[in-house]
């Protein structure tokens, strides 16, 4: 197990820049949504494939949404240092233990040691 320091400083940059991007995505989004409604027709087949192409817009806005409450999660975690520490370990045992840092560069939302990894 790895006990080296968390640079806290710099997940707070990365994600506050995450929730900017992502921020930007569902305004994007958005606003993608509001001209496929102004291009609606009473052509039924338009209609159809305007439908399955705002579905899609729809789960791309709930799918940045979580990440963003994710992102927030993780940040309010790093201002209050815990962030990089496996939450199971410090509820059931108390203890601090730490998450490797080679694996919170593959998923920074990781909130668990190897142990403690959800299958
Ligand atoms: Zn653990």
């Amino acid at each position: 197990m790895t006990l080296k320091k968390i640079d806290l400083n710099y997940w707070e940059e990365y994600f506050l820049e995450q929730i900017a991007i992502t921020d930007e995505m569902i305004k994007g989004f958005r606003g993608s949504l509001s001209s496929q409604n102004e291009h609606q027709t009473a052509d039924l087949g338009d209609f159809a494939s305007l439908n399955q192409e705002q579905n899609d817009t729809y789960a791309q806005i709930s799918r940045k949404s979580l990440y963003r409450k994710q992102c927030h999660n993780a940040l309010i975690r790093v201002k209050n240092k815990k962030f990089g520490i496996c939450m199971k370990c410090s509820e059931i045992a108390g203890k601090n233990v730490y998450i490797p840092i080679d694996l919170l560069k593959l998923n920074p939302l990781r909130t668990s040691c190897m142990d403690h990894q959800k299958k």
